[in-house]
This record gives structure tokens, C-alpha cells and sequence, in this order.
């Protein structure tokens, strides 16, 4: 049977789409607290804002989303099992979302703003991450899911597209699962396919939190290749790759990456790396390592150059 991420506790419910919360008690916030900035993206159901509250200049992004689309899309319930688990995560590399309230046709979430914009995009510009970059995300993206799955949260759509870069140049897991529900179509309309579904869902079966596994695997790929391993022409050849995790690397790709994907990318979810093993593993840890050690040579060098100055 499909495991069912849990909902965490109860809050505020989105129950009646028709009615305004803005004169309800309990309903902390209208639009008329923040002021609006320049848009920031476009989803399947609203735009993204850039806002900050009036008092405080605090920023955040904001979704508006239209109730009559969540309703012609049968979403509207989703909508309300993903808002119930985003607002209890709270973790440096999960986009928080503040709050929420709503006005006869639209419902605004009030999310933490990731300054650095979207992951794919970064990597459509870059075209591949270097090594260091790359394990600094697998750890973060670990880090994340470790805490998601302690809490019985899978998220099911892990992908360059569901992913924001925050202030610090780290990744955010944004849009908790609910892009599961309202696809984003950038891919598929790129190439048609989906590259990051494993096995067990290719083939209908059961699935469990190792689904994340699987797709932290194939994001690695993506992030050292630039693009993802079962990507082919015709979808049906993705799945049956998928079935058999058949992939090949790149002659560049060095034997530690390697390592970490081949254990990720296991037909049987049973056999994949689990998360701790991802932040312990030997090329991350390295790698990190190196990163560190340039950031304070780095240091190192700007302070001595101030000092001769
Ligand atoms: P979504 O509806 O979540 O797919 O969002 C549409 C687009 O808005 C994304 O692709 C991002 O470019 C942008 N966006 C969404 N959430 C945020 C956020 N928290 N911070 C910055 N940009 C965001």
C-alpha cells in the first residue's frame, strides 16, 4: 500500500474556498499588510511575488493562487494536506511557509523568500556543477529529507525544478510536495519524459521514503552531468532504463560520484544508501572538505591583503 506522508497536526483550516478569512479571528494577515514587489515566477495555478509586510519591511515571497483553478483542477484539498505539512517544517534547507489567509478568489501563501532563485535554472546556466558544489547540495538536500522522513514526510518530487537557492548560496527545498499534485511542465515539455520517477513507481508498485533516494541519486547525476542519467528520446525507453537502473557515465565523472550514485540508484529501494550514509559518505565528506579548506585560504588572503593596504 502507498505510504501516506502524515499530516502533522492540525492547523487553521482551508475548509470553505468561498469564504474570506481576513475578518475571521485567527486570520493574522490580509494583502493589504504587505506591499507587493516585482513577480518572481510562474506556477500551474498563480503567480510569485516578491512582498514585504508594511510594518517591520520583513520579506518574503508570496503565492497567489486562484481559487477557481484550484477548483477546476480538483486540487483544492491537496492544496490543504500540503500547506498542513509545510507549515510544520522547519529546517535550513526546507522553504518555510510563514502563513496563509485568503479573499473570495485568491489564496496567498506567505513563503521565505530564496534570494538565489531556482536551482534549474543556475544549472541550465552553468551546464554542470562542479564536485564541491554538487556534494555541498547532496549533503544539504540529505540533510533535509533526513529530517522529513523522521517526521513521516516523503517528499515524491525531487527535482532542479522543485528546488530554490537561498541567501548563502544554499538549497532549499521549495513547494513541499505539492508539486506531486500540480506538476510543473517545464520538463515535460522539454523532453516529455519523466527522470526522476524510480523503478517502483515506473512499474506501479508500492512505494516507501526510498523514493527520495532514488531521486537524490539521479539529481546528483544531473548536477555533475548536466543532465539526468535515464533521459532518451522515447519515454518508454526512460522507464525501461529505469526498471534495469541502467545509465552510463560520462568518462569524467570521477570514481567517487560514481560510488555515491550507483548506491542511490538501486532497483531495489531496500538496497539504497540511506540519507545518514549520504552525509557520511567519502567523496562528500571530502568535498566538503575541500571546500572549507579554499573558503578560509580565501579568508586568509583577503585579510592579508587588507592588512598590506
Ligand atoms: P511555483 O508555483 O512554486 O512553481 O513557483 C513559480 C516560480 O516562482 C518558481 O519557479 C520560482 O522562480 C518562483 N518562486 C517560487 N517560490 C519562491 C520563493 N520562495 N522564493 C523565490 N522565488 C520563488
Amino acid at each position: 500500500m502507498e505510504e501516506k506522508p502524515q499530516v502533522l497536526q492540525p492547523i487553521n483550516r482551508l475548509e470553505r474556498l468561498g469564504r474570506s478569512n481576513t475578518s475571521q479571528k485567527g486570520g493574522k494577515f490580509s494583502i493589504n499588510d504587505f506591499e507587493i514587489g516585482r513577480p518572481l515566477g510562474k506556477g500551474k495555478f498563480g503567480s510569485v511575488y516578491l512582498a514585504r509586510t508594511k510594518e517591520g519591511h520583513f520579506h518574503a515571497a508570496i503565492k497567489v493562487l486562484f481559487k477557481s483553478q484550484l477548483i477546476s483542477g480538483g486540487v483544492e484539498h491537496q492544496l490543504e494536506r500540503e500547506i498542513e505539512i509545510q507549515s510544520h517544517l522547519h529546517h535550513p534547507n526546507i522553504i518555510r511557509l510563514y502563513t496563509y489567509f485568503w479573499d473570495a478568489k485568491k489564496i496567498y501563501l506567505v513563503l521565505e523568500y530564496a534570494p538565489g532563485g531556482e536551482m534549474y535554472k543556475q544549472l541550465t546556466i552553468k551546464e554542470k556543477f562542479s564536485e564541491p558544489i554538487a556534494a555541498k547540495y547532496m549533503y544539504e538536500i540529505a540533510d533535509a529529507l533526513s529530517y522529513c522522513h523522521r517526521k513521516n514526510v516523503i517528499h515524491r518530487d525531487i527535482k532542479p525544478e522543485n528546488l530554490l537557492i537561498g541567501a548563502n548560496g544554499e538549497l532549499k527545498i521549495g513547494d513541499f510536495g505539492w508539486s506531486v499534485h500540480a506538476p510543473s511542465n517545464k520538463r515535460q515539455t522539454m523532453c516529455g519524459t519523466m527522470d526522476y520517477l524510480p523503478p517502483e513507481m515506473v512499474s506501479g508498485q508500492a512505494h516507501s521514503a526510498a523514493v527520495d533516494l532514488w531521486a537524490i541519486g539521479v539529481l546528483c547525476f544531473e548536477f555533475l552531468v548536466g543532465k539526468p542519467p535515464f533521459e532518451r528520446q522515447h519515454q518508454a525507453e526512460t522507464y525501461a532504463a529505469i526498471k534495469e537502473a541502467k545509465f552510463t557515465y560520462p568518462e569524467y565523472v570521477k570514481r567517487g560520484p560514481r560510488d555515491l550514485i550507483g548506491k542511490l540508484l538501486q532497483v531495489d529501494p531496500k538496497k539504497r544508501l540511506s540519507l545518514d550514509g549520504v552525509m557520511n559518505h567519502s567523496w562528500i565528506l571530502a568535498m566538503i572538505e575541500t571546500r572549507q579548506k579554499a573558503e578560509k585560504q580565501q579568508q586568509l588572503e583577503k585579510t592579508a591583503s587588507l592588512r598590506n593596504h
